[in-house]
């Protein structure tokens, strides 16, 4: 806490003493010393449901009907903000990009627009339900507000890298997309769940979509992160640096990622805290 000290007698100027003052804040032995129990959270009753652009929104009314009247029934129990993937479209963008030879804050826009569309496109099929597009981390703080008058509110889960997106650690591709932003954004407003609705029943040691004939995955139904890393698999059902950001969070403390287009009801059950998919963890 700053306090204020008299400098001088003359003068009479205040300064305020600050335990941050003349830090590069970059100190390890300083940054340690200051991990804290309990962070305090914004939106402590809000889940955070990202609908999958691929996974998901790209199989149209087929898969997202019965997604949407589970949802439905949800938000009068739950409170939940949705975040929407982008999928195909910004594959195809990136791919467009990466032949131009466009670098990742490019691409990382070119592909951001997706999102966006998804997001209005859950917003129109929902607005007679309350369904509410929220901007792009616009109106943030009131979306406790928001469920409690019974919206549903929608927004894009790409986060707002763009030109500033990191280079990732292999290729071009930004590594920084919608699962990131959904786990970003539950982070630091303190939300009470993180949902991954896909495709699959979660994690697998490889693609089931890609496994040969007769090949035997093994399933994952609770690991922590740190096993999760240690595996170091080729392929993961949510982006890679999204264990990174759990190992490091300091209010979520797992997420699920559930088969919502199979089962759709395996929403209102994860949203229950019920173990439908797989559960990864930070111990
Ligand atoms: P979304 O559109 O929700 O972002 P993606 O298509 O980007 O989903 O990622 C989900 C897909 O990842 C699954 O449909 C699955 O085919 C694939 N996948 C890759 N590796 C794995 C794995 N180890 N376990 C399960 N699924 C995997
Ligand atoms: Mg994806």
């Amino acid at each position: 806490m700053g306090k204020l000290v008299k400098e001088g007698q003359e003068g009479g100027r205040l300064h305020i003493e600050s335990p941050l003052m003349g830090e590069s804040l970059v100190s390890r032995t300083l940054l340690s010393g200051m991990n804290r129990g309990e962070v305090f959270r914004m939106h402590p009753d809000v889940n955070v449901l990202k609908i999958g652009g691929q996974s998901i929104m790209d199989r149209g009314a087929k898969a997202l009907l019965p997604i949407i009247d589970v949802l439905l029934a949800a938000k009068e129990k739950h409170k939940i903000i949705l975040m929407t993937g982008g999928g195909t479209r910004a594959r195809h963008i990136y791919n467009i990009g990466l032949e131009l030879g466009m670098p990742t804050g490019v691409l990382s826009k070119l592909g951001d627009k997706v999102a966006s569309q998804n997001a209005e496109i859950l917003s129109v099929l929902l607005a007679k339900h309350g369904g509410v597009r929220i901007g792009h981390g616009d109106h943030l703080e009131q979306l406790t507000m928001f469920c409690q008058l019974g919206y549903l509110p929608i927004t894009p889960g790409i986060p707002p890298y763009g030109f500033f997106e990191h280079p990732a650690e292999e290729g071009l591709i930004p590594p920084h997309r919608t699962d990131c932003g959904a786990f970003l954004l539950a982070e630091n407003i303190g939300g009470k769940s993180l949902i991954y609705l896909k495709d699959e029943k979660g994690l697998y040691s490889g693609d089931p979509k890609k496994a040969k004939d007769g090949e035997k995955l093994e399933y994952y139904g609770r690991l922590s992160v740190d096993e999760l890393i240690a595996l170091d698999l080729d392929d993961l059902i949510v982006e890679r640096p999204v264990l990174r950001f759990l190992k490091h969070a300091k209010c979520i403390k797992e997420f699920q990622i559930i088969d919502a287009l199979r089962h759709p009801e395996h929403i209102l059950a994860a949203l229950d805290g019920e173990h439908v998919g797989t559960v990864i963890y930070k111990d």
